[in-house]
């Protein structure tokens, strides 16, 4: 199954025009399989779903593709969820997404318990140093249960954010984040990243 799911996320395409200040980055689709598939069997799908800096749509998609009755995906650039938009005709799964224009620090969504996904920007630019905090400020208030991708290194930062939320990260682990070349700063043609992604289950 999560074979299949990845295969057919290949299809996804990437950014059109990349925004380097929202660290538009796609995610792999193997990663975006396996936090589906892992969601799938903690039964985590059968809440909605709702993928947080949802860019090409890939998390919002695996999950829709794994029949999440309920999906949302939520980025800040309409040029994203456009693209989102067109990954879903392309796809298209038994699920139709939402998808929302909205800043995910300040989301214009009442839930508590749903399930986040989200690949967030690490923070790596200037002037957006804290940028994966508020994206788990906003899961710890939205979900029962987060899966986020966070750089290498986070560990001890997303544990102590959760306890201070009153949250509990059961699962963790690292995975390969491979880079596309996709702005001109990048000097190789794709380079291979050390990420690291958590379940959190938050009260
Ligand atoms: N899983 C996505 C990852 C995209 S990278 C994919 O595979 O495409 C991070 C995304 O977060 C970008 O699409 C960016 O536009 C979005 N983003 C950055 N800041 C945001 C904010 N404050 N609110 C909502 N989305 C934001």
């Amino acid at each position: 199954m999560k074979r299949a799911l990845e295969q057919r996320l290949q299809s996804v395409e990437g950014f059109r025009n990349p925004r380097v200040d929202l660290e538009q980055y796609p995610t792999p689709a193997g990663l975006a399989a396996h936090v589906v598939h892992l969601a799938g069997l903690h039964d985590d799908l059968d809440r909605p779903v709702l993928d947080l800096g949802t860019g090409t749509g890939m998390l919002a998609l695996g999950a829709a593709l794994a029949d999440a009755p309920r999906v949302v995906g939520l980025d800040v650039d309409s040029s994203a969820l456009a693209v989102a938009r067109e990954n879903e005709r392309r796809l298209p799964p038994a699920t139709r997404v939402d998808w929302v224009r909205g800043d995910a620090t300040r989301p214009p969504l009442a839930a508590t318990d749903a399930t986040v996904v989200m690949n967030p920007p690490f923070g790596a630019q200037r002037g957006n140093e804290h940028a994966d905090r508020r994206f788990l400020q906003a899961a710890s208030r939205l979900a029962s249960v987060s899966y986020s991708v966070h750089n290498a290194g986070s560990r001890e930062f997303v544990e102590s954010f959760a306890a201070d939320a009153g949250g509990e990260v059961t699962h963790a682990f690292r995975a390969e984040f491979e880079l596309a070349r996709q702005f001109d700063f990048h000097d190789a043609d794709s380079k291979t990243l050390d990420a690291e992604v958590y379940r959190i289950v938050w009260v």
